[in-house]
């Protein structure tokens, strides 16, 4: 494989210079973090099947027209992006009271939210992704009253389709976090898409009927079988890859 450019790493991805101009290659690995940062491992399998989940709803929302900046899947582990500029912001949609959201307001976990509820954070891990307003946003030019009202749209539609989807599956959609960038076509014109991934690492997803997690926050909780979670989550949407988890291994990255 021909050398490529790595552009940045984060917690669970690496993003490389893509094969054409205009593009990216988002590489999804098996590392995770507590939320917390005080506590980082592996989850055997979670880069594969978290490219596979992403890939399958990526897919979903621009068959409904919601425009992303997904391409296409290249291997078990790595998708074809197109790039955007990343607006410094994510929007957390939360249908069910959870983790420190329960206990800033005192609301017992699992708690209906009486309309989804939207949040924003800026996007700064030096600061830890503080919770903003509107005010801040347009106060400080992270994004313009235009942007927020793109994002917001489409972060409801986003939120409406896959609380459909996970719940014909068995699952609660508790919530989850999107990013989002703008896109310029040739004619120069801007949209707003939606950026990043959506998977099992970027949400909480419980089972209906017991409520049990079966998203990253099992590594949160420290509650174990988190490949096992993230396996039955690709199987209940009917994705599971090929070969299972034993079919794990990307092609070797050289950098
Ligand atoms: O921790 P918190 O309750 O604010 O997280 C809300 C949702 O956003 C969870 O589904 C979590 O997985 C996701 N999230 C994320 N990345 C972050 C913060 C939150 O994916 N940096």
């Amino acid at each position: 494989m021909a050398k490529r450019r790595r552009i940045y790493e984060g917690k669970d991805k690496i993003l490389y210079e893509g094969p054409e101009p205009g593009t990216m290659v988002m590489s999804f690995k098996d590392d995770v973090t507590a939320h917390d940062g005080n506590r980082s491992g592996t989850i055997t399998g979670k880069g594969v099947l978290s490219n596979r989940i992403s890939e399958f709803i990526m897919m979903r929302l621009q068959d409904l027209g919601i425009p992303t900046h997904f391409v296409r899947r290249l291997n078990m582990r790595e998708q074809l992006i197109r790039e955007v500029e990343i607006i410094p912001l994510e929007l957390v949609i939360r249908n069910t009271a959870a983790g420190e959201f329960a206990e800033r307001f005192g609301i017992q976990p699992g708690t209906p939210m009486p309309r989804s509820i939207v949040e924003y954070y800026y996007k700064s891990s030096e600061l830890g992704n503080p919770m903003v307003s509107e005010e801040h946003i347009t106060a400080f030019g992270w994004a313009a009253p235009q942007d927020i009202d793109d994002m917001l749209a489409l972060a409801l539609r986003v939120n409406d389709f896959l609380s459909g989807l996970f719940v014909a599956a068995g699952l609660r959609l508790v919530d989850f976090r999107t990013e989002f960038g703008r896109m310029y076509e040739e004619t120069g014109e801007m949209r707003v898409v939606l950026a990043d991934e959506i998977s099992p690492d970027t949400c909480r997803i419980w089972d209906v009927a017991s409520n049990e997690p079966l998203d990253s926050d099992r590594f949160n909780l420290d509650l174990g079988r988190e490949s096992e979670a993230y396996q039955e989550i690709a199987r209940r949407l009917g994705i599971l890859p090929e070969g299972g988890t034993n079919d794990i291994q990307g092609p070797e990255i050289v950098q």
